[in-house]
């Protein structure tokens, strides 16, 4: 029989004491939340960085922090792990596995965030709007220099790597703007819903070789890492761009550079890179072209509000003895896949 009331421990040490307390607004009556208050970030094994409050929990919520072999052997009362996002990349699942816990993911709330900013980092590089912007609190008034190089969303093809919940909501998105939108996704079966009007590129590399935008919606996974290498990066179009609202590890950073130096991009909007935050010296933060965002995707305050609520929901219904949803079937022992139901 499992107790009334739960211990849950927020392993995010990034999160400011206004994100704990929306998250906080969300907690069933009687439940604790533990919150990493004073812990250095970073830390990726259990001993002396979250020590206690690994001891004391029931269920770890998490965004990107990594969830270690160490830290869950240091939780010896952890039932279940709920992701506050979708990206579960950096959870040990062969230790929850092991250990029978399972690992929930929270959907609600993550793709629309990252659909919305996939399209403003699309308009917001195509219409040059940081370096006009810069350009006009620097004192100047950049009315005609930026005009040759910006362009407009209308009659353009835009590539979704990737059709899954997110890919979807920046489809629905797009045909707003008059863009035809073409996605290659080995894993979706059947044509896509009609009502989006997309068309189903039979390969990357047909795909890569049709549109002006590409855009990543696919999990990093063994099979997806470089999947935008050196040859992908030349299957594009001259002129085209990249969009990257996924995951860093998608994409060969060095290849990228020297696509953008060599002209055959016109640029590029990352929201996510290899290594976060990134060297000082990496070229992609020099380069006028590229608009990077600190991983902020998903980042609103309207989206955390929904993945707690959701997040919480399914906690409770956990604790009822009712299956949990979204749960990601390689933590459970189900066969393999890069989705969670
Ligand atoms: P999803 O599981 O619903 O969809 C992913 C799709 O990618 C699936 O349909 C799958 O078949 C497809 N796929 C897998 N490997 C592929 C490949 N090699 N080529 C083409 N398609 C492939 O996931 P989602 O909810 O749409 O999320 C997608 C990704 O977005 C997440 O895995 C996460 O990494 C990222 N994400 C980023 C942020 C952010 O803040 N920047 C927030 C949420 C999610």
């Amino acid at each position: 029989m499992l107790p009334a009331v739960y211990t849950v421990f927020y392993l995010n040490p990034g999160a400011t004491p206004e994100v704990c307390a929306i998250v906080a607004e969300q907690l069933p009556e009687g439940w604790t939340l533990l919150t990493p208050n004073g812990v250095p970030p970073n830390r990726t094994g259990a001993r002396g960085g979250f020590a206690l409050e690994l001891a004391r929990c029931d269920f770890i919520l998490v965004a990107d922090h990594p969830v270690t072999a160490g830290h869950i052997a240091a939780a010896p009362r952890l039932k279940m792990i709920q992701h506050q996002g979708v990206g579960y990349e950096r959870i040990d699942l062969d230790a929850c596995r092991s250990r029978g816990i399972p690992v929930a993911l929270t959907p609600e709330g993550t793709s629309i965030g990252v659909a919305e900013h996939t399209i403003l980092l699309i308009l917001a590089l195509y219409k040059r709007l940081v370096t006009a912007a810069n350009g006009v609190r620097a004192g100047r008034w950049p009315q005609w220099t930026l005009r040759d190089r910006s362009f407009e969303l209308c009659g353009k093809t835009l590539g979704l790597v990737g059709f899954g919940r997110i890919g979807r909501e920046v489809a629905k998105r797009a045909r707003a703007f008059d863009t035809r939108v073409v996605y290659f996704d080995p894993e979706v079966l059947g044509p896509a819903p009609a009502e989006l009007d997309v068309t189903d590129a039979p390969s990357l590399h047909a795909l890569l070789a049709a549109a002006d935008i590409v855009s990543l919606h696919v999990p990093l996974h063994a099979g997806s890492r470089h999947l935008i290498d050196r040859e992908a990066l030349r299957s594009m179009k001259p002129g085209a761009v990249l969009i990257n609202t996924s995951r860093g590890g998608l994409v060969d950073e060095a290849a990228l550079v020297d696509a953008l130096l060599s002209e055959h991009l016109a640029g590029a909007a990352l929201d996510v890179l290899e290594r976060e935050p990134p060297a000082p010296d990496h070229p992609l933060l020099y380069m006028e072209q590229v608009l990077i965002t600190p991983h902020i995707a998903a980042g609103t305050r309207d989206a955390l509000r929904t993945k707690m609520r959701a997040a919480f929901t399914n906690l409770l219904r956990f604790t009822c003895g009712e299956p949990p949803q979204h749960v990601v079937a390689d933590s459970i022992g189900a066969p393999t896949s890069t989705r969670a139901s």
